[in-house]
């Protein structure tokens, strides 16, 4: 039976209705807005609420660490709309393991992704350097990731690239292996360590031509880990910058 013109109508307005409806609410899931090291930051505090709740047997600590945690979670967050709360609240339901995996895997759709950079635009960072070898981006992990690190170890090179307010950051340098473990400088974590070195691009003023200043640090050896556990940014924007620009 075919339906009247009248209801024909009708259906194609509420189909309407739908799409909108639904585009709306596709638009709001994809609102990313969780950076990678915020998201380890809660990974961290979320993970000692839960060793709390697992091995403390006074209540009264236990809400003590769940109030703290829930501040410093909303303190990350002091922009976040009601719907970025809601997701970042409810810390009072938290009680068994599997609510915390539950927890921390409700974030992930919201994880703001290091905005994938191609090959030819990571190459054009570091125009000095022939034959540059640039990882496979196609494997690459861009939602867990707050910069892009690898190494040519044929060289002893190792490489960043980092976004900061959208424009690309490069930076190259030296590793000297240490095969002994160490404090990470970007995300302060004991780690596979190697001392970084990197030239300086800058000169003071009045600096004669062949000045040469180079700022070391301790960085992890596996990127991967140091993108997992890094929890703020500072101490890296802070070496790339006395890297590029100066003090
Ligand atoms: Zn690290």
């Amino acid at each position: 039976m075919n339906a009247s013109p009248v209801k024909s109508t009708l259906m194609k307005g509420f189909a309407l209705i739908w799409i909108i409806h639904h585009n709306k609410e596709l638009k709001a899931m994809s609102q990313t807005f969780i950076k990678n090291h915020q998201y380890n930051e809660i990974k961290k505090q979320i993970g000692r609420l839960q060793k709390a709740c697992m091995t403390v047997s006074d209540r009264k600590v236990i809400e003590a660490v769940r109030d703290e945690t829930a501040a410093k979670i909303s303190a990350l967050f002091s922009d976040a709309d009601e719907k970025g709360k809601e997701l970042l609240g409810g810390l009072e339901t938290l009680k068994e393991e599997a609510d915390f995996r539950r927890y921390m895997s409700a974030l992930e759709p919201y994880l703001a992704e290091f905005e994938p950079v191609t090959e030819s635009g990571i190459k054009k960072l570091f125009p000095k350097i022939k034959k540059l070898k640039v990882p496979n981006l196609a494997e690459m992990d861009f939602r867990h990731m707050t910069y892009l690190g690898w190494r040519d170890i044929a060289t002893n090179r190792l490489f960043i690239v980092y976004r900061q307010n959208g424009k690309l950051l490069g930076v190259e340098g030296k590793y000297a292996p240490s095969n002994k473990k160490g404090v990470c400088f970007a995300c302060n974590r004991h780690a596979e360590v190697a001392l970084y070195t990197a030239a300086a691009k800058w000169k003071p003023t009045g600096a004669s031509s062949d000045y040469y200043r180079a700022i070391g640090n301790y960085l992890c050896v596996h990127s991967e880990t140091c993108n997992e556990n890094i929890t703020n940014v500072d101490a890296l924007e802070t070496f790339l910058h006395g890297v590029l620009v100066g003090p």
